[in-house]
């Protein structure tokens, strides 16, 4: 059966596309659409035309698989060039999500009706591209310029509403009886001339109004090159011709397409669906019923993820040592969801409805009853292992037991236990509640429905998880040490914190490696012995240069956290420079970038040689959900394709001596160099 069919329902002709699973814009659908306009204008009797879909949703966007293969005409510019010139009225017919080239389709349309539950939008930014089937110039001419800004450069989604509000369709229609309404619309203005085509609609001109909006989003888009190709597109429009203004577009559209960004967030946006895919275990494997959740501990991190639980609406019982700190923990939670109910994030009442589901208590066997239980006590083994060896007293048979441990070994923790099938590592970032990574850990013997359990966990909580192997640091802050411990050598051979962070904010990192130890705290996994100080860190701690909660770190805070270069850290510096022997010298931007990110692509090598990673593309993931890479680098191995492992190992090689000798060039690394090979096809 075609994916496109019509029937009439007196003088208006139902054009049903059913393309599932998102009746997506392929091929078929695009020839299908323009036979079914044939028709309607060979049809005397036709009067009007519904275009609508079947199954969950009208056309959510163009089938990106089609992407990488040659275009095959029509392709959708030309399409909805077509049904906007009809000589007879074309009514969208709107229910689920109308996104991307969707969304275009449905504003080339003389009229659009949707149901409350509908959202439309142009989520192309997103994959670093612009609604390139007219929907810069057409966007524009409907809802105006700022809004049409807001909606194509941020790629979120328009409640339909909203939409009806802001111009962008017509109508709403009771939930359910979408297509006789949409029936009697068409019918209703079957006669209506002039027909409404938004191409001829007048627009203000005020390039104003584009510039301010450029610098208020300047934070936001640093880096991007989609969204300033879409303000051209939009001031084009403002100034242009339809057709002149389609031209840009169609250019705009080609160069994106093609740039290494749009390759970049292209590659991260499968690289986060195969990520949940796990190599050895079927995919109908039984998952273990997750309907009760126990944290231990409510610190930084237990606080967050309990909250991960309850938004999802899941029951959490929460455990700690003394009520000071239960208290405390409760109170950060409540606040949290307060500030977001403040923001109208969410409705007050959902913060009740969140507090309901928590249990705090005392009493580690409050647990018994939970089918997941996270600990996010003290980094320390030894408090993990009696941890671990009481809850194995008290969780019920086929309970899962997680650990948060950023670094520890599972296995071992697993060890104090007598069902180490049952164990996993879920290490979560902080702050839990925002960050999107998840990275699970699988044990020696970590049971296969344990992991697939854990990885169905994830989706319901909303996180992008990774599975990663047991090894120090998994793979995100294994590979985040030889960066800083280069970052941290650079600074005795004469660069300066200011420097080397420029460079990494300048390759669009939120923050370099020294601002980042300032946020989190210096001190973390700081021995807490003044007298020893083996490395810079050790120096600054001693001087409780804790970083930004103490106002001084690598930098020195004033009142509002705003960071200066420290006069003492420079002396401290100095001082080890001395010591070590280390003649001062001028380091560049080039040796900050090839000393700090090049182990990081060497350490990733090594992650996937040594099987602690599944994939390439899994590392990635990591690096861009859970530490901020920019997207369109797509990740340090994505990166390393395209900059060449041959670039990238030579840059190693040149600064072998100053790494000393415990860096191990990767072997996978260099034989990717030998053969121009890349880490993701
Ligand atoms: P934290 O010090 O803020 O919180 C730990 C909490 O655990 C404290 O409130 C403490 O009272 C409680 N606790 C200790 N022993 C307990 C016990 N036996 N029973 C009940 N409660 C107990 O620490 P945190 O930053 O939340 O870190 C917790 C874990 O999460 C660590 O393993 C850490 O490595 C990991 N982690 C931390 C971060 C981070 O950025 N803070 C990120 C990822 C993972």
């Amino acid at each position: 059966m075609s994916v496109i069919t019509t029937h009439k329902d007196g003088n208006v002709l139902v054009v049903t596309s059913n393309n599932p699973p998102v009746n997506a814009l392929g091929i078929a659908v695009r020839e299908g659409l323009v036979a079914a306009i044939e028709q309607a204008g060979q049809d005397n009797d036709v009067e009007a035309i519904v275009i609508c879909c079947e199954g969950q949703t009208f056309f959510a966007g163009a089938d990106i698989t089609e992407f990488t293969k040659p275009p095959v005409e029509p392709l959708l510019p030309a399409v909805v060039e077509i049904i906007e010139a009809f000589d007879k009225p074309v009514v969208a017919a709107i229910h689920g999500t109308a996104l991307g080239g969707g969304c275009e389709l449905a504003i080339s349309c003389h009229y659009r009706i949707a149901v409350p539950s509908a959202v439309l939008g142009t989520p192309e930014v997103k994959l670093g591209l612009l609604p390139g089937a007219s929907g810069t110039q057409r966007l524009p001419r409907l809802v105006g310029v700022e809004a049409a800004l807001e909606i194509m450069t941020k790629g979120e989604n328009v409640p339909a509403p909203k939409a009806k509000a802001m111009g962008l369709i017509d109508r709403l229609a009771a939930e359910g009886a979408l297509i006789d309404e949409a029936i009697a619309f068409a019918r209703e203005v079957a006669g209506v001339r002039p027909i409404p085509r938004t191409s001829e609609k007048s627009i203000t001109a005020d390039p104003a109004v584009i510039d301010a909006f450029r610098k208020g989003n300047a934070r936001k888009f640093r880096g991007f090159e989609a969204p300033e190709e879409i303000m051209r597109c939009v001031e084009a429009a403002t100034r242009l011709p339809f057709a002149e203004g389609l031209a840009i577009e169609r250019q705009a559209f080609v160069k994106l397409m093609f740039s290494s960004q749009s390759t970049a967030q292209r590659h991260i946006f499968f690289a986060q669906r195969k990520a949940s895919k796990i190599d050895g275990i079927a995919s109908d494997i039984k998952l273990r019923d997750i309907r009760k959740v126990g944290v231990i501990g409510a610190g930084t991190m237990g606080g967050g993820i309990s909250m991960n639980f309850l938004s999802a609406g899941i029951p959490v019982t929460i455990v700690e040592q003394q009520s000071e700190a239960l208290d405390r923990g409760l109170g950060v939670i409540r606040k949290n969801y307060e500030a977001t109910a403040a923001q109208g994030r969410i409705k007050p009442e959902q913060v009740e409805g969140a507090m309901g589901l928590l249990t705090p208590t005392l009493n580690m066997a409050d647990l018994a009853d939970c089918d997941l239980i996270i600990e996010a006590v003290f980094e320390n083994m030894d408090v993990k292992k009696d941890v671990f060896g009481k809850l194995d007293g008290i969780a019920k048979p086929g309970a899962i037991l997680a650990s948060n441990t950023s670094y520890l070994n599972i296995n071992e923790i697993a060890a104090a236990t007598s069902r180490p099938g049952d164990v996993i590592g879920l290490h979560f970032f902080s702050p839990a509640n925002i960050m999107k990574l998840l990275e699970i850990v699988r044990g020696a013997k970590t049971a296969d429905d344990v992991l697939a359990t854990a990885m169905a966990v994830s989706k319901k909580i909303r996180k992008v998880a990774v599975v990663a192997g047991v090894c120090y640091g998994f793979i995100g802050n294994r590979m985040l040490m030889p960066r800083q411990l280069e970052a941290e050598k650079l600074l005795i051979e004469g660069a300066t914190p200011a420097q080397v962070d420029k460079v990494h904010v300048d390759f669009g990192m939120p923050m370099g490696p020294f601002q980042m130890a300032d946020l989190a705290g210096t001190d973390i996994g700081w021995h807490r012995d003044p007298k020893v100080i083996n490395n810079l860190r050790d120096a600054l701690c001693a001087e409780e240069r804790w970083g930004q909660k103490k106002m001084a770190g690598f930098y020195d805070y004033d009142a509002k956290r705003k960071p200066s270069p420290s006069p003492r850290v420079a002396e401290i510096i100095a001082d080890f420079r001395k010591k070590a022997g280390v003649e001062l010298r001028v380091i560049s931007d080039e040796e900050i970038m090839e000393r700090t990110l090049y182990p990081m692509v060497n350490e990733g090598a090594l992650i996937l040689e040594e099987g602690m990673a599944q994939r390439a593309s899994d590392i990635d993931v990591v690096w861009v959900f859970g530490y901020g890479w920019p997207v369109y680098r797509g990740g340090p191995m994505f990166w390393c394709d395209l900059e060449g492992a041959k670039k990238i190992v030579a840059g190693l090689e040149k600064h072998q001596d100053k790494f000393g000798p415990e860096f191990r060039l990767s072997p996978l690394l260099r034989e990717k160099a030998k053969t121009g090979g890349r880490f993701n096809n």
